[in-house]
């Protein structure tokens, strides 16, 4: 009864398979696959259901215009990203990007990264000819390997995917339980570092510097009077000695999603293997199997809303998705790109108006504008800048509110998208393309992002 009930009429944490699947995996072996499975469900769960309903509290504030919501990393992240610099470099651009949008929105930010399990991805083709030979696509790590001998799909890698989660997330506790966050932590907050020699114009590093200035004497204000000690990271009021970080992935892969899915004491049904999972843009098919899993999940959820999203389509996914229209149960992920978000977002803002969901509206302006340029996948850091101003100044025009912004982004210093502060180039590229999907922020671009929306706050 309570699985009819809570999970809504006739789902269970299988009910997808009844439905048509898109981006599915082919197994050979079947019995791999059937053991891996059961193994996963017998694993220890990742995250906790009171994240979860903390998490959950959150975005419900997000949606009520209380807090800002901020989602970043990596597009594919890499089995290999699990390690010790990685995660430290992962962690510290979101915490100063979120430290620059709570000084410059004054409201407390929501941190949910794109990590421990963005493992599986999506793709438009699903085999690609490498020298004349045809192979499978690289799909992401828990699926097969970007190494041509590896393109099989390996059920193993299910497994692989579990245990690299585990170790991130267990890293990321005891980081943050060890005082990454505190901002009394000079690694991790050292302003004074941020000598801003990246920033080529003159002008635009005179506003930054400024920023970092008016930041640095707020925190030592805060220092000086004692602001910063104690608190709850849970409040609004967020303590400044640790914070909140959440993670999350596509929830892709369905026969591993759902291993981890539990009904809880409340009879609702959580998927315990991350806080907050979104469906892709090639995947939210109404009647198909990832929008059937995901209508069943307590957890908040996540949708990729672009162009070919009809108005009336996205009512009906929300009706699905939230039936019980809870605050910020859902986040509307819009990826139009910089030239068509006029086009389509204001449709979008005014069909769910026309409804009770109360949305989170987050903004990923990387997906709209990738594009390729000497041979390789690339964005321009104008193109991101200006989808976002947009994106902002659409949501006030329609009597709305942008509650957040979701990036690629890595903390490394990588080369592979263009322009920023630091000016790349086209030729650029080449110096340190890293990504095996598609292209992230570097370091300096994301602080530089939040920079520009810290500057958005105060239009
Ligand atoms: C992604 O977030 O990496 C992705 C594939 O996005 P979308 O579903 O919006 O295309
Ligand atoms: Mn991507």
């Amino acid at each position: 009864m309570s699985q009819e009930v809570k999970g809504g009429s006739g789902w269970a944490p299988d009910s997808w398979k009844t439905k048509s699947i898109v981006q599915d995996v082919y197994y050979e072996d079947q019995n791999k696959l059937t053991s891996v499975l059961a193994k996963l469900k017998r694993l220890p769960p990742i995250v906790s259901e009171n994240e979860i309903r903390r998490l959950k509290k959150q975005l419900a504030e997000v949606a009520e215009n209380k807090r800002f919501l901020l989602q970043g990393g990596d597009c594919a992240e890499l089995f290999d990203y699990c390690a010790q610099d990685q995660i430290e470099s992962k962690l510290k651009v979101l915490l100063q990007m979120s430290l620059i949008l709570t000084w410059g929105g004054r409201t407390s930010v929501v941190r949910i990264a794109r990590m421990a399990g963005q493992y599986a991805k999506p793709r438009s083709k699903p085999t690609e000819i490498i020298d004349g030979v045809e192979y499978n696509a690289f799909r992401g790590d828990n699926v097969n390997g970007n190494d041509l001998s590896e393109r099989k799909p390996d059920p193993e890698r299910l497994l692989g995917a579990y245990f690299h989660s585990a170790a991130t997330v267990n890293y990321v506790r005891s980081l943050l339980a060890g005082g990454f966050a505190d901002l009394h932590h000079p690694d991790s907050w050292n302003l004074e570092a941020w000598d801003l020699a990246h920033v080529r114009n003159p002008v635009i590093r005179k506003e930054y510097q400024g920023i970092v200035d008016r930041l640095h004497d707020a925190l030592d204000f805060m220092k000086t009077i004692g602001a910063d000690e104690g608190g709850n990271s849970g409040s609004v009021n967020a303590s400044m000695n640790t914070v909140d970080m959440f993670m999350s992935h596509e929830g892709l892969l369905l026969d591993y999603e759902q291993q981890f899915t539990q009904q809880s004491s409340d009879k609702k049904f959580y998927n315990l293997g991350t806080h907050f999972l979104w469906i892709g843009d090639r995947t939210r098919q109404l009647d198909g199997a990832h929008v059937e899993y995901f209508r069943g999940l307590a957890n908040p959820i996540g949708v990729k809303v672009g162009p070919s999203m009809d108005p009336a389509e996205l009512v009906r996914i929300l009706d699905i998705l939230d039936p019980d229209f809870e605050t910020g149960k859902v986040t509307l992920i819009t990826r139009y790109g910089h030239e068509k978000i006029g086009k389509y977002l204001p449709g979008h803002i005014q069909a769910v108006k026309s409804t009770k969901h109360k949305v989170v509206w987050c903004c990923d302006p990387m997906h709209g504008n990738t594009e390729t340029v000497n041979g390789v996948k690339t964005r321009r850091f104008d193109n991101i800048a200006e989808e976002l101003g947009k994106a902002f100044r659409i949501h006030t025009q329609n009597d709305s509110n942008l509650g957040g912004v979701h990036f690629e982004l890595t903390g490394d210093r990588v080369t592979e998208a263009i322009g920023g502060s630091m000016e790349l180039s086209a030729e650029d590229l080449s110096t340190n393309y890293q990504t095996f999907c598609d292209p992230r922020l570097n370091y300096e671009q994301s602080l530089d992002i939040a920079f520009s929306i810290a500057k958005f706050f105060q239009e």
